[in-house]
């Protein structure tokens, strides 16, 4: 299956969808209304006292360490920030700082990522710190420009890395952020995308206090985050409501306007449990697979891979179902016992059924092996990422 997304995608409910066919134009108009701008000094203070009074407490915001910044904001890109905290943790545990994570095996890294998902990142994490080990002597670079030169990092994330370690004043947008500026310059015209967006930057540009960009910005993210949210937002005791300007002209429901969602596509496909004595065939997933790298069990047909192995009959044993962007996908669950091991592939390996959990395995993978476990009484190995799933700020 194809990949689809960037990294910079961030998760969040619309206020409003867009018509089909309406797609955001360039304006050249200023999106900051004359009275929003009039307030920037009182906005700026209203939000930087709530921010210090609620702000949230999360395991990256001790101190402001370039490196766990930029793992946290890595993680965070299509990943809620209740399920990145412990991961969070773990990860700094196993890999303390640049120099480690850019030496270890990547399978090592993608084993402490499996049921973040969304996988690339995970590659791209690595890629990038080794050009920051050989090219800026295993620190991140300050600049906006080099940053976004490194692998997986965007013109968020860098803003995000350069505002919040490097406290300088670079603008934020992502969900929850587009969220709040859109509503506080009552922001009509659709967000999302990069030209629906661009008005959003301009909006962000100019509200952001240069004193305080660190603390503004993640001030930002926490009231779209509590206060500020997709439906029925929290206004009676949002911080900045009296500058609001969707909150002054009864516009909050209908803001943000974003494009519609791509129509979800169902897809079928049978897997295949080969299994020969205790053990069973797994298949790496390849390059411009989503899970590329990961483990999982061959989809029929795969008679190239099949054929050589005599397997018997196949017999259904269950079903499971996964998403992925916006593909549904039905799986039939299969198994079958193999005459003969076959040929030795380096995308196709032979694994103990108890050694399995071991294995960086695909979320399809997992959940195979939770219907396989659950109708056989077999159980492998305990994984790190098993049960999780989901994605957002
Ligand atoms: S007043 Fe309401 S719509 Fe405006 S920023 Fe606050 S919570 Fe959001």
């Amino acid at each position: 299956m194809a990949k689809g997304t960037g990294s910079e995608r961030r998760n969040g409910s619309p206020g409003r969808s867009a018509p089909r066919g309406r797609k955001a134009k360039k304006s050249t108009q200023d999106p900051v209304p004359a009275r929003l701008r009039d307030a920037r000094e009182a906005l700026h203070r209203d939000l930087l006292d709530w921010f210090r009074r609620v702000g949230r407490d999360l395991p990256w915001r001790q101190g402001s360490d370039p490196y766990r910044v930029w793992i946290s904001e890595i993680m965070l890109q299509q990943t809620q920030v209740e399920r990145v905290k412990d991961f969070f943790r773990r990860f700094i545990e196993r890999f303390p700082d640049v120099r480690q994570l850019a030496a270890a095996p990547e399978a090592d890294l993608l084993r402490a990522w499996e049921g973040l998902g969304y996988y690339r990142r995970a590659r791209q994490l690595h890629a990038a710190a080794q050009r920051i080990v050989a090219d800026h002597d295993a620190r991140l670079p300050r600049s906006m420009t080099e940053l976004r030169s490194l692998p997986g990092i965007g013109r968020y994330t860098a803003g995000a890395i350069a505002s919040i370690a490097f406290g300088l004043p670079e603008p934020i947008v992502e969900a929850n952020s587009r969220r709040v500026l859109a509503r506080l310059a009552g922001h009509e015209a659709p967000v999302g995308g990069s030209t629906g967006d661009e008005p959003v930057w301009r909006i962000a540009t100019e509200l952001l206090p240069h004193r305080a960009p660190a603390a503004w910005n993640q001030a930002l993210m926490d009231l779209g985050a509590g206060v500020c949210v997709p439906r029925a937002p929290l206004c009676t005791r949002c911080p900045v409501a009296a500058h609001c300007v969707a909150h002054a002209t009864g516009r909050v429901a209908t803001i943000p306007v974003t494009a519609p969602r791509r129509e979800a596509v169902d897809r079928d496909e049978t897997a295949v449990v080969v299994r020969r004595g205790t053990m069973v065939l797994v298949v790496r997933r390849g390059a411009g697979e989503w899970w590329e790298g990961l483990w999982d069990f061959p989809r029929l047909p795969a008679r190239r891979l099949l054929q050589p192995l005599r397997c018997g009959r196949r017999r259904v044993v269950g079903k499971c179902a996964y998403s992925v962007t916006h593909h549904r996908v039905a799986v039939t669950i299969a198994t079958c016992t193999a005459a003969r091991s076959g040929p030795r592939s380096g995308h196709a390996e032979w694994v103990s059924w108890r050694r399995l959990g071991e294995r960086a395995m695909a979320t399809p993978g997992r959940r195979i092996m939770a219907v396989v476990e659950a109708t056989t009484g077999r159980a492998a190995a305990p994984s790190a990422g098993a049960g999780r799933r989901g994605a957002g700020r």
